[in-house]
């Protein structure tokens, strides 16, 4: 698997990743699809160059199907099709608790603000 790493100065490279162990609540994906958003364009015009780091794997929005879980991660397996929602919110705020979790005022992305941890939700 190859990932876009971004290496600051509008360039990109294209990289197999560090493999990382899967933690116990996490899943590791095999992206099928990945898009290219408003942000990551931000990111690619280097407005966001001190929100993230460089050498940073740019894409939030992907989908693709489970090839490992964590031992706490009973819900899902192997094989199994996902969408990734890129977006933490706090569940505290009146945003969240009004159900506009998408415009909560501690928002953070996965990918731009984290690597990984988010709370997985269920539709
Ligand atoms: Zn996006
Ligand atoms: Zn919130």
């Amino acid at each position: 698997m190859k990932a876009a790493f971004y290496r600051g100065n509008k360039t990109f490279t294209i990289e197999a990743p560090p493999e990382q162990p899967v933690n116990a609540d996490d899943v590791k994906i095999e992206v099928a699809y990945c898009g290219i958003c408003g942000t990551d364009m931000h990111v690619y015009h280097g407005v966001m160059d001190e929100r993230i780091t460089h050498n940073r794997v740019i894409g939030h929005e992907m989908s693709g199907r489970i090839l490992e879980v964590g031992t706490n991660v009973n819900d899902l397996k192997a094989g199994d099709p996902v969408v990734v929602r890129p977006l933490v919110a706090c569940g505290e705020c009146a945003a969240c608790k009004n159900g506009y979790s998408h415009v909560c005022k501690q928002l953070t992305f996965l990918g731009l603000d984290s690597h990984g941890a988010f709370k997985r939700l269920h539709y």
